[in-house]
């Protein structure tokens, strides 16, 4: 008969064994490699804004040969905050959300999926991406992962920064707004977007998630309030799978801002 006492003590040690760590799966201790996409436009003096705000400047403080005998170079810079490869926060369009210190440095990084309208948007300047736009993309692809960002690729990137093909116009003021022609999200997949998944961001490559002809800015509207970020103008999207990378956005810290410059990346699994 055997010790029922050292039956416990081996059934002891074999639940240990089960549950030691196992050394070649300790998390975090790797890096993911593949392939690094800047999504980022330089900004420069042919950086695209909005019609009616500030430009990008960049002036030399000094550069040259200092007195000590060493070269040095120092500029300072002036621009709006929604101008070039930005982040929207969701405070820009909805009363008490984040501002872009509030968002949680985590809301901008994550598994991105690339949805390609550019078929459509291509064709027409004033497209607004459907429904079917991206339950058609899911029904192939599966469905957006929980806590994604979304990135459109309308193909306007391709024409940074020709003011007229990006956006309708090269016109400068107020009078010019009216006169903007690009695509963006219809009001009705932003409410979609809302109800039926959960995702950190939108992003596209065209000046403004809604399309250049709005008036109520009803898609900013309805994704802020969600506390969702918006990323606009960027670039090389057309690098990008439509699965398979993982977007790490993070903006200039600016306290109480609704939105700023943002250098975002995306690293393409090998
Ligand atoms: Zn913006």
């Amino acid at each position: 008969m055997k010790n029922p006492s050292f039956i416990y003590l081996l059934f002891g040690l074999f639940c240990l064994a089960c549950n030691a760590p196992k050394v070649e799966e300790k998390a975090g201790t790797t890096f993911p490699t593949g392939n690094w996409i800047d999504l980022t436009h330089s900004f420069d003096e042919n950086t695209i804004f909005w019609p009616t705000a500030e430009s990008f400047h960049l002036d030399t403080v000094f550069e040259g040969t200092a007195a000590g005998g060493y070269y040095y170079s120092a500029f300072q810079f002036c621009l709006a905050e929604h101008g070039g490869t930005h982040l929207d926060a969701p405070i820009h369009f909805s009363e008490g959300k984040w501002s872009v210190e509030q968002i949680p440095v985590d809301r901008g990084i994550g598994e991105a999926v690339v949805i390609d309208v550019s078929e459509n948007a291509l064709k027409d300047s004033d497209y607004q991406i459907s429904v079917a736009d991206v339950t058609n993309w899911e029904a192939i692809n599966g469905q957006i992962p929980t806590d994604g960002l979304v990135l459109f690729k309308t193909g306007y990137g391709q024409y940074w920064p020709d003011r007229v093909k990006y956006m309708g116009t090269a016109e400068r003021g107020q009078d010019a707004v009216a006169k903007l022609h690009f695509p963006g999200i219809h009001p009705d997949l932003a409410t979609w977007f809302t109800k039926n998944r959960k995702i950190k961001a939108v992003g596209l490559d065209t000046p403004s998630i809604d399309y250049g002809q709005s008036t109520l800015f009803e898609s900013h509207q309805i994704l802020y309030e969600q506390n969702i970020l918006g990323f606009e103008n960027l670039a090389n999207l057309n690098k990008l799978p439509t699965k398979g990378s993982w977007v790490i956005a993070l903006p200039m810290k600016i306290k109480g801002g609704s939105g700023g410059p943002l250098r975002i990346v995306a690293l393409v699994n090998d």
